[in-house]
């Protein structure tokens, strides 16, 4: 993993993935954003003025030598629904069209973009078939394996082989911070059956500590990808680069994250 610094903005890259493939997942630094989304907030509803919020999804795009126009997000609501982007979808003025939580794209022209503060941001490349995905997971996502049916996605649309895939986890809210109630708990031992016991963590308090990283590490196993580069980093541990929900008690940004075919 390296941390780029251009432009006053500082975004991480992860070396799994090869120079063909454009991708960044931009700290909170560089923006013109004001507390409480001080400054490269690119979340267009959380309170942030619009005309803050485009600037700061251009300084990121331009970072990264990729239009602003090149774009395709989609609103983003705790699912595993997938879309296969085939073309820009630049709608960035307004809620995106489509809801979902995972975007797929072949064609070079489209950066595939997201947009977080605590979920796990989960970029796929396959070098073989020439694909990209993103993917926004939180608990609700991960314990609905949108990471898997992205995967899949990948495999129906362009025939990627699960094990050429090359998966990287980014930062989200850590093990160490992220404490869950009792529904919640009982959704992860729902969904992962006796694996559980490893997401879990008990050595934190008396309530249980979800470990998203090995969970989506997991989730991906399962639907075939055997290489996974995992960040590591924790948002509510490092606030000067990342954006919490959780740890900003719900008054904050978002940060953004994208992946693209170079041209
Ligand atoms: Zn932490």
């Amino acid at each position: 993993m390296e941390f780029i610094h251009t432009g006053g903005l500082r975004y991480l890259t992860f070396d799994i993935f090869p120079s063909e493939v454009v991708h960044a997942v931009f700290t909170r630094q560089g923006g013109v954003s004001p507390e409480p989304w001080q400054s490269l907030n690119v979340g267009g509803t959380v309170g942030d003025e619009r005309s803050r919020v485009r600037e700061n999804r251009y300084r990121s795009f331009h970072a990264v030598g990729r239009q602003v126009n090149s774009l395709f997000d989609v609103w983003q609501v705790h699912s595993a629904d997938v879309v296969l982007a085939n073309a820009p979808h630049p709608r960035y003025e307004n809620p995106p069209e489509f809801k979902a939580d995972a975007i797929i794209t072949d064609n070079p022209a489209v950066t595939l973009f997201m947009r977080f503060a605590d979920c796990t941001p989960i970029l796929l490349y396959d070098p073989r078939k020439r694909a990209v995905g993103i993917v926004h997971a939180g608990w609700l996502g991960t314990v609905r394996r949108a990471a898997g049916e992205t995967v899949k996605a990948m495999r129906a649309a362009f025939g990627s082989k699960p094990s050429d895939i090359l998966a990287a986890i980014g930062p989200s809210i850590g093990p160490d911070h992220y404490e869950v109630g009792n529904d919640v708990e009982t959704q992860v031992r729902y969904a992962f059956g006796k694996e559980a016991e490893l997401l879990l963590h008990r050595n934190h308090g008396p309530k249980a500590h979800f470990d998203l990283w090995m969970a989506n590490q997991l989730v991906l196993r399962q639907a075939g990808v055997e290489q996974i580069q995992v960040a590591g980093l924790c948002t509510a541990c490092h606030p000067a680069d990342w954006y919490s929900h959780r740890a900003q008690k719900g008054k904050t940004g978002r940060f953004g994250a994208l992946i693209a075919l170079r041209q």
